[in-house]
Formats: structure tokens, sequence, C-alpha cells
């Protein structure tokens, strides 16, 4: 029998239960124990839910109250000092300390850093590190949490995050210092929860090492060799494993380290499995991953099967099955959707469902006679005819359309220094000219408007009429603090990609599809499932309502088509790049119906564009020509003199700073204040041909930004970039904040945008 395990689970809960818990105790309406019931009771019901998927073995130790790195970090006793609450023992109350920088209990202080996990929307708490410290076994969650699952007769298999991977993903406090000089003293504390795991009866560890699928430098490569064989242990089988992408350079590696096990991910390198088959030492066990654990679509199961069956002659017993990842990145259960369209739903599989095609295949591997998976797989082969035939999925229009666009589409009519000057003598900006990100705050009126609309509780010109009095009153705010460019708020958004994704075709959302991104924070993406195309205009009215309040330039707001693709599970039966350019189509029709409508300034945010890159170098120049190429064509089809505007929200970009010009957007507005402007390094050496907004303020801070701060950092950067080229901005949108924080904040930025004009009066005469 093929034997099936899963690597982890969904822990938030169904109904996002574990949120809800978390959020009240952190409000102090729970008790600690209380809490702690909520995890017990979730545990239990995942438990059992993988037991009668028909898992042989269960993960234990997936479950973590915010992150799973940040419970490795506590077991370690790898706690930084400002975190820690007197003498008292790590628990609970440190784990939250840690991630946001308060809990119920102990001092607040900084939160550590959050950063991506690999190339996923879920996001860890950053483990630090100092030179010489130790570790040791300080927090035993992981050992209760086996107790209490073999005490319920689960088969237990415990998950961890491996050494090198835990060191990879830590950032060293001091900058020149090597973090594999701390790898024995780690190996020391992983050999003691090995020891302890094997006492308590475990049979299988799952050990994680997904930096296997990044370019490691040579020396971390040979790490693994001498850790591996330090953690050797006679009593437990260790099983590696690694996800996220292909092995590639690493696959000697992985399948020589002295363990029992291997697992792979079949399902993003479906090409690797037949390497590893014939590498692999023959005692070894080999799981594969062969159900994608991150995106939402059915499996194709025949296909999958026919994967198998090299491995299964090969292998035998040795051959497990599972999903190809921790199922932590798909929503729990299709159960909870009941509006969703029948045709959509059955072409779909969440978390439940997955286990059930793990199962179905290794029953057909044991040569079938199971009803329930023949009946999976006659549902798999009919759902799979309908997605490829559905005139949902495929609309002739969309493709004929593709297919006639050539380079000029990708292209502004005239180079950028003769797009700025007739920009200029339209506009008649200032130098420094001021304007925001985009949203200003969303008040508890604002969202309680759009769920009454959704209600059906308020009629669309009852709506209409509340927005236009927020946009009316945003656009007073912004004249009154004497902005430059304005903007009309975005209160009829919710979020960037669901206001667009629920008016375009092609995208289908759900109701109870949430994935956690960060701690209690929840996701529901929009599922991309065909063609994509734009009915009518979707915020025109709102841009044209807020310009006819003011004689200032109005910037209209668009998402650009990689961050609607990034943020939403996409289409794996089409290349990227093609529903990339099918949503730049969207983009781009709406474009011109707002320069048609008297708008002169268009931003197209593009905060996803940095996180798309693939986790191989080897991959990102290929990316980064689809992803430009798409966003040119969204921004291209307008006259030279409409001024496209582009937000990229992240602090790290020198190494595509390249790609970013080549977007060749008229103004790119960019996060620099968080890193005091070292960001501006990448300035240095490269000359940025055109407009630059520079994010002087931290809006994520509570503290107000100072004025003379504020006024250094220009002068920074006016240092390295020609004084004309630069804009003052905030470095986000302001939907966060109230308005009384946004506007002594904006005033501050207002006059320091002023200082600068008259330290740089040259400038003037340059426009
Ligand atoms: N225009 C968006 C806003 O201001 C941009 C958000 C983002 O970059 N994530 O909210
Ligand atoms: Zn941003």
């Amino acid at each position: 029998m093929t034997v099936t395990h899963n690597l982890g689970f969904p822990r938030i809960g169904a109904g996002r239960e574990l949120k809800c818990a978390l959020e009240q105790y952190w409000r102090g309406d729970i008790s600690r124990e209380q809490l702690q019931a909520v995890g017990r009771e979730l545990r239990r019901r995942h438990w059992q839910l993988q037991a009668d998927s028909g898992m042989d073995w269960i993960p234990v130790g997936d479950f973590a109250w915010y992150d799973q790195v940040l419970t490795m970090s506590a077991m370690l006793d790898n706690v930084p000092a400002r975190h820690r609450h007197g003498d008292a023992a790590v628990d609970l109350d440190t784990l939250f300390r840690m991630a946001r920088g308060r809990a119920p209990s102990g001092p607040t202080v900084s939160a550590c850093e959050m950063a991506k996990w690999f190339d996923t929307n879920y996001h860890y708490i950053v483990p630090e590190f100092e030179a010489g410290q130790r570790f040791e076994l300080a927090y035993t969650q992981l050992f209760d949490e086996i107790e209490e699952a073999l005490a319920l007769g689960y088969r237990a298999k415990p998950v961890l995050l491996g050494p090198l991977s835990y060191l990879w993903l830590g950032k060293g406090r001091s900058r020149d210092f090597d973090k594999l000089q701390l790898l024995t003293p780690l190996l020391q504390a992983y050999s003691q929860i090995l020891q302890r795991l094997a006492a308590q009866g475990v049979e299988w560890l799952q050990i994680d090492e997904p930096i296997l699928a990044l370019d490691l430098p040579a020396d971390w490569r040979q790490a693994f060799e001498s850790a591996y064989n330090r953690l050797q242990q006679r009593d437990l089988k260790l099983l590696l494993a690694c996800y996220f992408g292909e092995l590639g350079d690493n696959l000697g590696c992985a399948v020589h380290l002295p363990v029992a096990g291997l697992h792979i991910d079949a399902v993003s390198a479906p090409a690797e499995l037949q390497r590893v088959l014939d590498r692999l030492p023959v005692h070894k066990v080999l799981s594969v991953g062969i159900v994608d654990g991150r995106n939402i679509w059915r499996t194709d199961l025949d296909k999958a099967l026919a994967q198998l069956h090299s491995a299964q002659r090969k292998l035998g017993e040795r051959l497990w099955l599972s999903p190809s990842c921790s199922l932590l990145h798909v929503p729990v259960s299709l159960d909870g959707e009941k509006k969703l369209d029948w045709e959509i739903r059955q072409w779909l599989a969440f978390a439940e469902q997955k286990l059930a095609e793990v199962t179905a295949l290794a029953g057909a591997l044991s040569g079938g006679g199971n009803s329930a998976a023949d009946a999976l797989f006659a549902d798999s082969r009919l759902a799979l005819a309908s997605r490829q035939n559905s005139t949902r999925v495929h609309d002739a229009a969309v493709q004929q359309r593709l297919q006639h666009i050539d380079a000029a589409d990708r292209r502004r009519y005239s180079p950028f220094a003769e797009r700025k000057h007739k920009q200029q003598q339209q506009l008649q900006l200032p130098p420094f000219p001021t304007t925001t990100i985009g949203s200003f705050p969303q008040t508890t009126a604002i969202r309680q408007t759009r769920a009454a609309l959704k209600k059906g509780d308020i009629s669309a010109a009852e709506y209409r009429r509340t927005i236009e009095a927020e946009i009316a009153t945003a656009v007073q705010h912004q004249q009154a603090l004497d902005l430059d460019v304005l903007v009309h708020g975005e209160a009829e958004r919710n979020d960037m990609v669901e206001y667009f994704g629920e008016q375009l075709r092609g995208f289908a959302f759900t109701e109870n599809g949430w994935v956690q991104s960060c701690g209690s924070r929840c996701v529901k993406p929009p599922i991309i499932y065909g063609d994509v195309s734009r009915p009518a205009a979707m915020t025109v009215q709102w841009s044209r309502y807020a310009q006819s309040l003011t004689d200032k330039p109005l910037k209209g707001m668009l998402t650009g088509p990689i961050t609607l693709l990034c943020w939403s599970f996409a289409r794996t039966d089409q290349p990227l790049r093609t529903t990339a350019d099918q949503l730049a189509l969207a983009i781009r029709d709406e474009l011109c119906d707002l320069e048609r409508a008297g708008i002169r300034i268009v931003q197209i945010d593009e905060p996803a564009l940095r996180e798309g890159l693939p986790l191989r170098r080897a991959g990102h120049r290929d990316y980064l020509d689809w992803a430009v190429a798409s966003f040119r064509l969204a921004s291209c089809g307008v006259k030279d003199e409409t001024q496209i505007h582009t937000h990229i929200c992240c602090a790290e970009f020198n190494d595509i700073i390249a790609a970013i010009a080549e977007v060749d957007a008229d103004v790119i507005t960019i996060e620099t204040s968080r890193s005091n402007m070292e960001l501006l390094a990448a300035f240095e050496q490269f000359q940025y041909p055109n407009d630059i907004g520079l994010g002087v303020y931290d809006l994520h801070s509570p503290n107000q930004p100072d004025v003379a701060w504020m006024v250094d950092l220009l002068k920074k950067a006016a240092r390295k970039i020609p004084p004309g080229q630069l804009w003052v901005t905030p470095d986000c949108g302001l939907k966060t904040r109230t308005w009384e924080e946004t506007e002594s904040a904006l005033q501050a930025m207002v006059t320091a945008a002023r200082e600068l004009r008259q330290l740089y009066p040259s400038v003037y005469h340059r426009l």
C-alpha cells in the first residue's frame, strides 16, 4: 500500500476561529485558558478530518499561535532580550510580544520583522541572531501537542523547520556576521529536540528544508551534509521535505543526505521526479508531492496517476504521496461555499478536497477497486473537460485581441523627456510636487456604507451619494493642505484587488476562502478562472466626480496587472504572462476611459511587482521581461500629455531597479522613509531616467513625521537624484490612519516640500 501523509493543515479554522480567539485574547476579552481551549479544539478537529480523509500520517507541529517560524524561535530560546519579561519562562505572551511588540503581559517594545515566506503570500516572523549566541529548549509546545495527538490515538508525524532553513530565514543583528557560525550550537539544540521526540515514541519526523529550492552558496550546501550527519538518531526516521520549486543543483546534496526519506514537490517541478528516482539510494522513502498545495484547482487525477507509475514500479512500498507543500496556503474546505457558481465550484479543491485526491491516487496505485476513489477520478475527468470547454473560461474575443498586440502597443508615443515637457505645460506643477498614494482614511462610516449596499439595505443611488460626499471631503482636505496633485481617496474600495476583480469577467469570489497571511490576518484571494475582460468602466464615475470639484489635477487610481495576478489564485491552464496581458488590456481600457473623461494623471499601483520574482535567479530575467511588458501594455495606450504614475511598495529593489526603469512610468513613487534613504544607494549605481516620488514618511508608524527630518531626507536624495526629478509623497496609502493623523502628517510634508523649493530655487528655471 502506498503511504499517504500531509505536510501541514491550515490552522486558522474554516470559520477563522483562531483569528477571533487570538484577537479576543489580545483585547483581554478571553483568558489564556480559553484561547488554549480554542487551539486544542481546532487541532483535534483538523487531525480527525485528516484521519477521515485517509491520511496514514498526521502532521503535528503545523499548528502555530502566530507563525511556525516564531514557534521555532521560542522553542530554541531564540528570544530577543527586549521581548523577555523579567525571568519569566518563554510562553504564549512571549510569542505575541515578538510578533506584535505587545501582549496582555510584559513590556511593550518593537516587534520582530516580518518577511514573505518564499514566494507565497504568507509572512513569517524573522528570527534575530547575534554572534556567539546559544540555543536551548525553552518552549514545549511541539512536545505537548505530540502528547496530545498520541493520547487521542493519531499516528503523529511531527513537523519541524530544519536548522539550515531556520538559520537562512533569520537575520544577524550586526552586518558582518556569518550565520553559519551558529550552526554548531543550533544543532546541539536540534539534537535534543530529536532525542525528546524519539523518547515520546515518534517514528517519523518531517524536517522541512525549503531553502533547497533556492540558489544556495556553496558553504550552505556543504553545511547540509555535516548538519544531517550530526542529526542522525537511531530511533527516529527523518523525512526531509523540500517544496516550492525544483531542487536543481541541490539535488545531489538532497538525495544523499543521511535521512530515511525525501519529500519533493512534483507540482512545481514535475520533470524532476525522474531525476530523483534515478539517483535516490535504494533504502530511502520518497514522498511525492503530487497535489498542488498552493493553488485551488482540482487535480487532473489521470495525469497525476500516469506520472506516478514509474515511481511506484521503482519504489513499491517506499513511495509516499502527499500534497506538494503544506496546505497552509489554501482555504480549508469547499463545504463553506454555498454561493459559488456550480460550474466553477466543480473545478476547485480546497485543503479537505486535496487530501481526498491524495487518498484516491494512493488507492488507484494499489489497484483501485475503491468506489470513492473511482468516483473522484470520474469527477476529475468531468471537471477537467468542463473547464477545457467552458465558455466562461474561453472568450474568443479576448484571445483574438491579445494575438493582435504588437510592440507599438507596449510603447508610449514619445520618449520621457518630451512627454515630461508636454505634461508640465498642461499641469504647471511647482518643483518638488506633492501628492499622496491614493487612499484616505477608511472610516467606520465608509465601511458600513459599503456593507449596507452589499446587503441591499441602501439603494445604488444612496450609496453613490454617500461615497460622493466622502470624495468631496477628501478633496476639501487636500485643497486645504495645498497638495499639488489630488486623489479621490478610494472610499469605494474595500481592497485594491477585489474592487477590480469584482467588476472584471473571469474572476470568482469565495464566501469563506480565507488564507492566513500573517498571525491573525487572513486574506480571501479572488480566483481568476477565465479569460479576463472589462464589461464596463470601473472607476471613471468616481474620478470624474472628484475632478469636477477642483481645478488642480486629480490622479486616477488603478491596480496594475501584476498585482491583480499575484494577489489572486491564478490559472494554471495558461502561462501567467497570458493572464497578465489579459489583465493589462482591461486596465488599459480603463485608463483610456479615464483619459477621455478628462483625467490628466493616472497612477497604476504595482505593489506586488517585486513579490512575483521567482525564487531562483535563473528565472528573474524572464519574469521581469513579461511583467514589465504587461505593465507597459496596461499603461501605454494614452497620449504623451497624460502622466502615468506607478507605486511600488517595497523597501528593497536594488536588484530590480533597471526593470523598474523599463516600466517607463512618468513618475514612480517608492517607499524610502523606513530605510532612511538607504534605498537611494541603488540610484548611485543606476541613473534612473524618469521622475521619482519619495515616500518621506512612514505611515505605518504612529509617530508624526518631523519637518526637519523630512527636509533632511529630501536633501540627501537631491544629492543623488537631480532635484528636478523629485516628487514628495507619503510612503503608502493612508487608509489605515485617522483623519487627524493624516492631516497633521501631510501638513508637515507640504511644509517640507516648500522648504525644498526655497533651498533649490534654480529648479524653477528648468521647468
Ligand atoms: N493606492 C493604494 C492605496 O493608497 C496603494 C496601496 C498599496 O501600495 N498597497 O491604498
Ligand atoms: Zn504601498
